[in-house]
């Protein structure tokens, strides 16, 4: 990879560029270990110094271990201490509400899920809450001598993360302004620290701290298709929060201001054609059965014509809503999360067409485009990431903005 030239920069951003490289070394041994300070330096473009003093830092935060020793090179040269993170140092609980069910799950540092439960949805906020409570309590049983650093929870719509309050829950049937972190600390009456976010901002960080990527994307646009359309924005590796935490709404950008109404007060929304109910809407609009986005997508892959073409269609649209986000964030990576996104092949090609048509190539041929690289459930993960970022990462806490 390219090496950051640091003179080039603002002098506010060496604390950035140096937390961020902490995170970037930590995801090399965490992606190549063992491995040594030598073969980071040249995965990473890192100078030797600079490595030399980041794992420095991590071996006395007990994050990275060290253990044996090489053979000595050909040349003779010096031996290699081989690094290795320590993931039973920091276990993280995360917790994400969905429309359609909840998640916990207990991780290691490694973001390897040790135990995962899903909750089925509840109709009434206190009710999920105590549910959520009781499966936390089992599976917090698995964490052995590990110490859990505390719990992250990924909320929808409108939030306000410090107090857990969801001020537009409707997605979830549970009406306006529901104060959900404040009944889950109660039901859970735990001491550790409990931290909120939108569910989509957490995909975003979950690719950030556990995406496999060939370089640490430092503008990054996660967009997250299921019932509805989020988003969360990576900017200069801090997570953009706008002034009340409702940046990323890219699911209304209207692409028709003539088009259906949508629960946002505006037409033709984005989400009033991309999202999952939409898809599905067209599907059986046009005599496919089916009971699931999961099902279209997979006939959708076996070749079955109208699946891919209302999932062609879907994904034209997506290129049309992206073309403000590209030309207004001006993002190196764009990721798609959500059960579309496993035709890649067919929701790709749609896009990059639509774009292709639509958008300058200078930011085209500047712009990735790829499904989320995360295994389990990105926005689940993102709540570990929150944790695992607040309790160990402290200067990178600084350079992402806030979690809060
Ligand atoms: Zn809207």
């Amino acid at each position: 990879m390219k090496k950051m030239d640091i003179r080039r920069l603002a002098p506010a951003d060496h604390r950035v560029l140096r937390d961020m490289n902490e995170v970037m070394v930590l995801n090399v041994i965490r992606e190549n270990q063992p491995t040594s300070r030598i073969d980071i330096a040249t995965v990473t473009g890192l100078e030797g110094s600079t490595v030399s003093r980041i794992v420095s830092r991590l071996l006395a935060d007990g994050l990275v271990r060290e253990e044996g020793l090489a053979e000595a090179s050909p040349r003779g040269g010096r031996k290699k201490r081989f690094l290795l993170i320590n993931p039973r140092k920091a276990l993280a609980l995360g917790v994400d509400l969905r429309p359609g069910g909840y998640g916990v799950a207990l991780s290691d540092f490694t973001g390897r899920i040790i135990r995962s439960v899903d909750v089925p949805p509840a109709g009434d906020p206190r009710e999920a809450a105590a549910a959520i409570a009781r499966v936390v309590r089992r599976v917090l049983k698995y964490s052995g001598d590990g110490k859990v650093e505390g719990i992250g929870v990924g909320l929808i719509g409108l939030i306000e993360p410090g107090e857990g309050r969801m001020l537009a829950a409707e997605g979830l049937g549970w009406g306006d302004d529901v104060p959900f972190g404040a009944y889950l600390r109660k039901a859970l009456g735990l001491e550790l620290p409990i931290y909120f976010q939108n569910g989509a901002w957490l995909s975003a960080l979950a690719e950030i701290w556990f995406g496999r990527h060939a370089r640490s994307p430092r503008n990054l646009v996660f967009l997250d298709i299921e019932e509805g359309i989020g988003a969360g924005i990576i900017i200069r590796g801090q997570l953009y929060h706008g002034a009340y935490h409702g940046a990323g709404e890219f699911g209304h950008i209207s692409l028709d201001p003539d088009g259906p109404p949508c629960s946002c007060n505006g037409r033709g929304c984005l989400e009033v054609y991309a999202s999952d109910p939409a898809t599905l809407r067209r599907y059986r609009q046009r005599g496919g059965e089916v009971d699931s986005i999961g099902e279209l997508v997979a006939r959708a892959m076996h070749g079955e014509p109208t699946a891919a073409e209302v999932l062609t269609e879907t994904a034209t649209y997506l290129g049309r809503g992206l073309i403000p986000v590209i030309y207004s964030v001006n993002p190196e990576v764009i990721v798609l999360g959500g059960a579309i996104t496993r035709a890649w092949e067919v929701v790709h090609q749609a896009i990059t067409a639509e774009l292709s048509r639509r958008a300058s190539h200078f930011y085209l041929n500047r712009l990735s485009l790829m499904p989320t690289t995360l295994s389990a459930r990105p926005s689940l993960l993102g709540a570990v990431a929150l944790v695992l970022a607040r309790s160990f990462a402290v200067p990178v806490i600084g350079a992402m903005g806030d979690y809060e």
